[in-house]
């Protein structure tokens, strides 16, 4: 088994996600006591909220490349970045980088077109949603079409991941909310609905929507798993 690096607490509710599906997916493989070989940094996300709101990607790109270098020096045979949002400075995270970086979009990307899908709803932060670093990468690298919500259902979308999933607040109220989001999707002709912030899985799932959802949380964390176990 190789060592999996995590960077972490982006937010730490999805984190916990990674943490014990990554050790189930050991398990079911190699059965017995075995569980997964992790090397876990977690920052604080007040700060990294902060660089967002305040469009200093920068500042975010080189403290998370800091990170990723730390945790390859205490032994880290990959990387992989426990948020989609953040993937928009993984190219400062790459380029310092000796070892693989297992990408959310790649791994998530690759799912979608074994179901031979070709039109995809996305679900994430606005700027997942808004901006080009992930849409951009799926729409270009993997040829296939991604439908957003409307500006309200955006901002619903993004206020109900910060200010409710990333405190570990989970109500039925919001679950309703993206149950008729997903719904408008699919009405807009979404084959297929990526939850593309990986606190989302904690709200909605598989049973709340008439197409295929692709986990993002689930998806990456089995990519390091793939990469971990050879
Ligand atoms: N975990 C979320 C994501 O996958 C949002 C938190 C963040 O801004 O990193 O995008």
């Amino acid at each position: 088994m190789r060592w999996i690096g995590l960077i972490g607490g982006m937010s730490w509710e999805s984190s916990a996600e990674y943490y014990r599906l990554i050790n189930e997916a050991v398990k079911q493989r190699l059965g017995g006591l075995h569980s997964a070989q992790i090397l876990m940094a977690s920052v604080d996300f007040a700060q990294i909220e902060a660089f967002q709101h305040n469009g200093e990607w920068d500042k975010a790109g080189a403290l998370l490349a800091d990170i990723a270098q730390r945790l390859v020096r205490a032994g880290a045979e990959c990387i992989v970045l426990c948020t989609n949002t953040m993937h928009k400075v993984a190219p400062d995270i790459t380029n310092a980088l000796p070892v693989p970086f297992v990408h959310i979009a790649d791994a998530t990307a690759h799912q979608i077109v074994a179901h031979k899908i070709t039109r995809i709803g996305l679900m994430g932060t606005k700027y997942t949603m808004e901006q080009d670093f992930y849409k951009g990468r799926l729409i270009e690298q993997f040829g296939l079409e991604v439908i957003v919500p409307s500006p309200a259902e955006r901002a619903d979308v993004n206020r109900i991941i910060y200010d409710e999933l990333c405190l570990g607040i989970v109500s039925d109220e919001s679950r309703l909310r993206y149950q008729t989001i997903m719904a408008n999707l699919v009405a807009h002709g979404a084959q297929g609905i990526i939850l593309g912030c990986t606190e989302i899985t904690l709200l909605v799932g598989s049973t709340d929507t008439t197409v295929p959802v692709f986990d993002t949380t689930r998806i990456h964390a089995h990519a390091a798993v793939e990469f971990s176990v050879v």
